[in-house]
């Protein structure tokens, strides 16, 4: 614990915690230390882990990286980072990410861009560590913590762990609990770790899953033993290669390493197949619907009134006004306004239930693929390495949005996923490959994944 808060004091310019617990940090680990004397540690006892600010801590500031959450400490701790606490883990702080997790490059938080550890060969320009886990992925790769819970609603656990070369896994729907984690599109979002390794990863969800009566779509099923599942091997598994998901304009390289995968797996006794998600082309304008929409309303509650931010006005219409006005952040107004825009009586049918048909489309696509006996699906977990800072940011919000194209129809067919990295490019940056797998079968994922690491 001491040598990371050292680590991370050095690190500041990466701008990957924006809360340093030090003395809490500390009160944990020496509890970890005479729980290790008395012969008693519990699974996670002594690591120290980053925790993306969207979890809320209990007495310790939780803001989502957003102003209008202010100073908001919550009374209460989120159900998976207390469940990391009861297996002895040690928190180091908390780690920024996009405002509300809205973005697919961690440019959007109040507290400022995170920087990637990683740089381009021979440059010195910074990169972005990707999003909205930027802060987790950065914090991860830079060695500032043995591994960082993170949540994704569209890739913001597998995008920001592919471009920094880490291990990201977004679990089936259900699988952890959202209780106490700031909702931005209920029915997507789901927490999963970042972590160094496909093994550290299966022993944190290990930790952070499990049934949860105070969220009723979290599932109660039995959490198997992830670290076993590790060393299980592929042989006998059926892989498909989804065609579709070979897109025009798509990086050589990247189409390269696609393939290098699939040799890997193959030669590790895995039989490989081609297979037809016909409507993937879909999936991203029908998530921009959905996940707006269900912003716009989880976002309704930040009024004034209850928490964080409060811009007085003349009366209580033009605080709450003068609130939001001031407290969020443009990439978040976008996406309030496109939520109640296609949730509005005229437009409901041809944008919200349109996509919502779809998102059920795709989700057969996928029952469809399984059906055949396919045990979990390769693709390429990003369309490209890690850009520029401000490449993208200035650019229009649909070319960051196309950032997500490997990564929605997973959340919108609540399917768990995996990032791996799996080699560098060119320009001498990490490349992920991204693993699907059948609901509730996260254990296919980290045998398979353990093959191409
Ligand atoms: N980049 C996507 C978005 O901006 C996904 C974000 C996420 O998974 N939280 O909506």
């Amino acid at each position: 614990t001491r040598a990371h808060l050292e680590a991370m004091e050095k690190a500041r310019a990466l701008n990957a915690y924006v809360l340093e617990t030090p003395e809490r940090a500390l009160a944990m680990a020496a509890e970890s230390d005479k729980r290790i004397a008395a012969g008693e540690a519990r699974p996670l006892e002594g690591i120290p882990l980053g925790v993306k600010d969207l979890f809320a801590t209990e007495g310790v500031r939780t803001t989502a990286c957003s102003a209008i959450l202010d100073d908001f400490r919550p009374p209460y701790e989120s159900t998976v980072t207390s469940q990391l606490w009861r297996d002895g883990a040690v928190m180091l702080g908390k780690l920024n990410n996009d405002e509300f997790a809205m973005g697919s490059s961690n440019e959007t938080s109040v507290f400022g861009p995170v920087v990637n550890p990683w740089r381009r060969k021979g440059s010195d320009a910074k990169l972005v560590p990707g999003g909205s886990s930027g802060g987790s992925a950065a914090a991860v790769a830079a060695r500032l913590c043995l591994g960082a819970t993170a949540t994704d609603t569209g890739g913001s656990i597998r995008q920001p762990a592919a471009f920094t070369g880490t291990v990201g896994i977004k679990p089936t729907y259900g699988r952890c609990s959202r209780w106490g984690i700031v909702a931005f599109a209920s029915s997507l979002d789901q927490a999963g770790p970042i972590a160094r390794t496909v093994r550290d990863s299966a022993i944190l969800l290990r930790s952070m899953a499990g049934h949860d009566p105070k969220d009723t779509t979290s599932v109660d099923l039995p959490v198997p033993d992830y670290e076993a599942a590790v060393t299980r091997g592929v042989k006998g598994l059926k892989i498909g290669i989804p065609k579709e998901y070979r897109l025009d304009g798509m990086p050589a390289e990247i189409e390269a390493l696609w393939q290098k995968g699939a040799e890997w797996l193959k030669a590790a006794g895995a039989e490989i197949v081609e297979v037809s998600l016909p409507h993937t082309k879909y999936a991203l304008p029908a998530y921009y619907i959905v996940a707006p929409a269900e912003a716009s309303s989880n976002l309704a509650r930040y009024d004034g009134v209850r928490y964080g931010l409060r811009v007085p006005g003349k009366d209580i219409v033009e605080m709450y006004e003068k609130t939001r006005a001031a407290g969020f952040g443009r990439e978040v107004k976008r996406r309030i306004m496109i939520g109640t825009y296609v949730l509005s009586a005229g437009y409901y049918d041809a944008y919200y239930l349109r996509a919502q048909k779809v998102r059920t489309l795709i989700k057969r696509d996928f029952e469809h693929v399984y059906a055949s006996g396919v045990d979990a699906i390769l693709a390429p977990a990003t369309p490209s390495s890690a850009f520029g800072l401000g490449e993208k940011a200035n650019a229009s919000p649909v070319e960051m949005y196309l950032n997500d194209v490997f990564t929605v129809t997973v959340n919108m067919a609540g399917l768990p996923g995996i990032a791996v990295p799996a080699g560098l490019d060119s320009q001498g940056l990490p490349l992920g490959l991204q693993l699907i797998g059948r609901p509730f079968d996260e254990e296919t994922l980290f045998a398979a994944g353990q093959v191409i690491e």
